[in-house]
C-alpha cells in the first residue's frame, strides 16, 4: 500500500484561501470544521499530534446532560446539554449508546430527593429524553449491580445517560469533515500566524514528519487548541493574560468483574463534593474522576498518588469487592480547559464554552464538554462568517449523520466503525487477534493506516484501538507487531519499528499504576 499523507498534504499546502482554518483536533475543533464544511465553506483543520491526542480521548466517555450542573442550578447548560445528546445519539447511533446509571441511597430520605432531581432531568431532555428515571426498590437495585454494598442499603434511583467511545468519535468526526470535502492534517503544529495590516490572514504550519514548514492563508481563522488556546493567543499578542485555569481528572480502568452487568454507578456526592462515576465500558470498568488544580499544561499529564488513593478509597466505599492498586489495568489523565473566573475553585467553574475574537481577529473556542461539541461548532463558524466576511449560510448539522452512520443493535467493538466494519472484515488479519486480552485483529490496524490517519504505533493502540486505555500492559505487548504492521503499510524500515516500540513502551508506562508524582 502507498502512503496516503502526501495526497492529503498537498491538498493542504495547495495555493488555496480557505474560507476557515481551524486548529487543534479535538472535539471543539473537529466540531467546529465539520459544521463549516457542512456549510460548504472551503475548511483546513491542522492538529499538532493526533486527533483526540489531548483531553478528548481522556472524557469519562459520557454524552450526558451533566447530574451536576444541575444540583450546582446550571439548568441551561443541563437543557443545551441534554438536547445536544438526544442529537448525537441520532445522528452517530453506531458511537452512542443509552446506559443506565444507579445512585444508590443508604438513607431513606434520600430517595425522594434524588428521585425528583432526576425526574426534572428528564423533563429536561423534553423530546429527545432517552428514558425515563424510576425509583427501585433495594432488590432491584442489587439486581442493577450485584457488586454493590448490601448492608443498610435502602434502594436506589435508576436515570439514563448517553455513553460513547470519545476518540472514535472524533475520528469519525475527522472522516466526516473528510467526506463533506474538507481537508484534516494530524502531525501538522501551528508555530505561528501570518498577518497583513494587523489582520490575521493565515498560520504557518509544520509537517512533523518531514520537518517541512507552510503556510496555508485563510478569511477566518479559529484557535480550538483545548488547554493550549492560551499559547496560541500568545503567538497573535505575545503578552496577553491567560484565559484558562486548567485543573486535572484521573480516571483507573479495572476488570469487568468489579460492576458487572450493564448498568452504572453514579456518586452523586464525594468526600471532596465531587461526582464520581464506576462505568462499563469496552468490556472493563471505568471509575473517574477527580479534579485537581495544575501548574503546567502538558501533553501526558500523570496522575498523583493521592488522586488514585481517592478513587480507589471512594469505589470501596460503595463496591464489593473493591479494586485494590494492583487490580488497576491502566491510569489515564485529563485536563479541563476552564475558563477563569476570579475567587472559585475549579469544581464549581462553568462547563459553559468560550468564544472570543482578538484585535486581528483571532476566534478563540474553550471550554464547553464533548456532549456540545457540535453547539460550539455552530457558535464558532457563525462568528467565523461576520469576522471573515464570508456568506452567512444555516447549519446543517442538527441533522448531519456521521461517517458510518448504522443503527447499534449490540455492544462489541466493531460498532464503532458503523458500516465501515464489513470492510475491515475483508482486509487481510481480520481474524488474528493482537492479544488474548482485547478483542482487537491485525485488519483494524491496516484501516486505521489506510483511512484514519494513523502515523504511529500510539495513533493506532491509543485512538484508533483503545488498547493503551483499557489495558496498558496488553497494549505494550501488542507493540511491536502493530509497529511491524503499520511498516509495512507506510514503507517504513526496521530502525523506524523499533523507535517506533520504544517510544510507544515508554508512554505506556505513565499509564501504569505507578504514577510519576508531580507538585502542582
Ligand atoms: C477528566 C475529564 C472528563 C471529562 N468527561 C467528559 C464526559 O464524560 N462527557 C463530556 O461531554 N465531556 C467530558 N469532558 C470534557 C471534554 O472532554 C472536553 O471539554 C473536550 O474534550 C475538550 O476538547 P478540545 O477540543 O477543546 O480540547 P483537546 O481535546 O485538548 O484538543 C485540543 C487539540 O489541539 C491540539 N493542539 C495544541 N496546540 C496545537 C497547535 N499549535 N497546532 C495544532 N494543534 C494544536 C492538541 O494536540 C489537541 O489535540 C471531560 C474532561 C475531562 C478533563
Amino acid at each position: 500500500m502507498s502512503d496516503p499523507r502526501p495526497a492529503r498534504l498537498a491538498k493542504a499546502t495547495a495555493d488555496t484561501l480557505w474560507d476557515i482554518i481551524v486548529i487543534g483536533g479535538g472535539a471543539s475543533g473537529l466540531g467546529t470544521a465539520v459544521e463549516a464544511a457542512s456549510r460548504s465553506y472551503r475548511t483546513l483543520l491542522l492538529e499538532a499530534h493526533d486527533y483526540a491526542k489531548g483531553t478528548s480521548s481522556r472524557s469519562t466517555k459520557l454524552v450526558h446532560g451533566g447530574v451536576r450542573y444541575l444540583a450546582q442550578g446550571h439548568i441551561h447548560l443541563v437543557r443545551e446539554s441534554l438536547h445536544e445528546r438526544g442529537l448525537l445519539r441520532r445522528n452517530a447511533p453506531h458511537l452512542v449508546h443509552d446506559l443506565g446509571f444507579l445512585v444508590a441511597t443508604y438513607q431513606m430520605w434520600r430517595l425522594p430527593f434524588y428521585g425528583i432531581g432526576l425526574k426534572l432531568y428528564d423533563l429536561l431532555a423534553g423530546k429527545l429524553n432517552l428514558r425515563p428515571s424510576r425509583a427501585l426498590g433495594r432488590k432491584a437495585t442489587l439486581t442493577h449491580i450485584p457488586t454493590l454494598k448490601s448492608s443498610r442499603l435502602k434502594g436506589g434511583i435508576l436515570y439514563f445517560d448517553g455513553q460513547f467511545d470519545d476518540a472514535r468519535l472524533a475520528i469519525t468526526l475527522m472522516r466526516t469533515l473528510e467526506d463533506l470535502g474538507g481537508v484534516a492534517m494530524n502531525a501538522a503544529p501551528v508555530t505561528g500566524l501570518v498577518k497583513s495590516d494587523g489582520r490575521v490572514t493565515g498560520v504557518r504550519f509544520a509537517d512533523s514528519e518531514t520537518g517541512a514548514s507552510y503556510t496555508a492563508r485563510g478569511r477566518a481563522v479559529i484557535n480550538a487548541t483545548g488547554v493550549f488556546v492560551d499559547a496560541i493567543r500568545r503567538l497573535d499578542e505575545p503578552d496577553i493574560a491567560p484565559m484558562l485555569t486548567p485543573s486535572q481528572g484521573v480516571h483507573i480502568v479495572v476488570d469487568r468483574r468489579f460492576l458487572p452487568g450493564n448498568t452504572a454507578l453514579m456518586v452523586p456526592r464525594t468526600s471532596d463534593g465531587r461526582v464520581l462515576f464506576a462505568v462499563p465500558w469496552h468490556d472493563r470498568t471505568l471509575i473517574g474522576t477527580t479534579d485537581t488544580p495544575v501548574a503546567e499544561v502538558i501533553e501526558e499529564p500523570r496522575a498523583l498518588a493521592t488522586e488514585i488513593d481517592f478513587l480507589l478509597k471512594t469505589a470501596a466505599d460503595y463496591l464489593d469487592p473493591a479494586p485494590r492498586r494492583s487490580d488497576i489495568l491502566s491510569v489515564f489523565t485529563g485536563l479541563r480547559p476552564l475558563v477563569k473566573a476570579e475567587g472559585t475553585d475549579t469544581k464549581s467553574l462553568s462547563r459553559e464554552h468560550d468564544l472570543v475574537v482578538s484585535g486581528s481577529g483571532l476566534i478563540t473556542l474553550t471550554g464547553g464538554k464533548w456532549t456540545t461539541y457540535r453547539q460550539m461548532g455552530e457558535d464558532a463558524v457563525d462568528l467565523a462568517t461576520e469576522t471573515g466576511g464570508l456568506p452567512p449560510r444555516p447549519s446543517v448539522t442538527a441533522t448531519l449523520r456521521l461517517h458510518g452512520w448504522a443503527e447499534n443493535s449490540g455492544r462489541n467493538h466493531w460498532h464503532v466503525y458503523g458500516h465501515d466494519a464489513a470492510e475491515i472484515h475483508a482486509l487481510p488479519g481480520a481474524d488474528v487477534h493482537l492479544h488474548p486480552h482485547l478483542p482487537y485483529v491485525e485488519a483494524e490496524v491496516r484501516w486505521a493506516v489506510r483511512f484514519e490517519q494513523a502515523r504511529t504505533v500510539e495513533d493506532v493502540l491509543a485512538r484508533r484501538l483503545r488498547a493503551l486505555f483499557l489495558d496498558a500492559a496488553a497494549s505494550q505487548a501488542m507493540a511491536p507487531r502493530v509497529a511491524e504492521i503499520l511498516a509495512e503499510e507506510l514503507g517504513r524500515d526496521t530502525a523506524w519499528q523499533v523507535a517506533q516500540v520504544r517510544t510507544f513502551m515508554d508512554l505506556a508506562a505513565g499509564y501504569l499504576s505507578s504514577p510519576n508524582q508531580r507538585a502542582v
